[in-house]
């Protein structure tokens, strides 16, 4: 693993072609920080992906909802299974949590690992206003999983990643929960979250989301409640201009 073809390799028998191995003095300051926090001594993070087939997100809500279930899951799964080639390797892995836990910073939510910004870093792409990881091969439908370790990796040579959105705001003027803006997404405000969390939950929520302990005791839980969820909207995703970028990557 500890070669960039052997990890190719092995992300191949698992179905991922689309990957970067992003060291970690690749990360912007704040993105190094935390992922130090989260493995001390971690030498990069190996970012995972998948794109579903644009189709998808025409289905009805039920099987579009299991179809993106299934890919996070999958996602999740390889990721595992890298991390614990890692480990017998002799190197300290751990995989990105796959729901939760999650912190919140000023209103918006992110992993403890940010992985759309070291997707980004690793030339997978940028974000663009919707917070939606977007790569000009694969267009805005990538979805990630990642593992940090204390595996060292060369150095990238990634092109300067450029602003993807210019003057669109589609998706701003499109979410029929208000939930973009400058900062980023609403979490409270986006349908498939709302959906859930009602507002006199908000704050009880909120207080939640600064209980990491609490958190990794209902992590092992947060998928089964996955089965009951459905998507409301995914309208960020369909209508950017990005959204019909058709590279299979997969
Ligand atoms: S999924 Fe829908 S409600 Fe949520 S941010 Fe996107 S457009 Fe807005
Ligand atoms: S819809 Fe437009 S503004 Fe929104 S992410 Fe896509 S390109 Fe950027």
């Amino acid at each position: 693993m500890s070669t960039p073809s052997n990890l190719a390799h092995f992300l191949e028998k698992e179905e991922i072609v689309v990957f970067s191995a992003v060291g970690i003095d690749e990360l912007e300051a704040p993105d190094r920080s935390d992922v130090i926090t989260f493995l001390p001594g971690a030498q990069s993070v190996i970012v995972l992906a998948r794109s579903p087939d644009p189709g998808v997100f025409s289905l009805p809500r039920e099987e579009e909802t299991r179809a993106m279930v299934r890919i996070a899951t999958d996602l999740d799964r390889a990721a595992h299974r890298l991390a614990e080639e890692l480990r017998r390797e002799g190197f300290n892995a751990m995989t990105v949590p796959f729901l939760i836990p999650v912190r919140e910073h000023e209103g918006r939510i992110s992993g403890l690992v940010n992985l759309k910004h070291i997707a980004a870093a690793g030339g997978l792409g940028s974000r663009g206003k919707s917070t939606l990881l977007i790569s000009p091969q694969y267009g805005n439908r990538l979805v990630l999983s990642g593992v940090v370790s204390s595996m060292r990796v060369p150095a990238g040579i990634h092109p300067e990643a450029a602003d993807p959105c210019g003057s669109c705001d589609r998706c701003i003027r499109s979410c029929p929960g208000n939930a973009i803006d400058a900062r980023g997404v609403d979490p409270f405000r986006c349908l498939n979250v709302r959906r859930h969390i009602p507002g006199p939950l908000i704050r009880p929520v909120r207080w939640l989301l600064r209980r990491r302990l609490l958190q990794q005791l209902l992590a092992p839980v947060a998928p089964f409640f996955l089965r009951f969820s459905t998507l409301r909207c995914s309208r960020c995703v369909t209508v950017c201009p990005y959204f019909t970028v058709e590279k299979a990557g997969e």
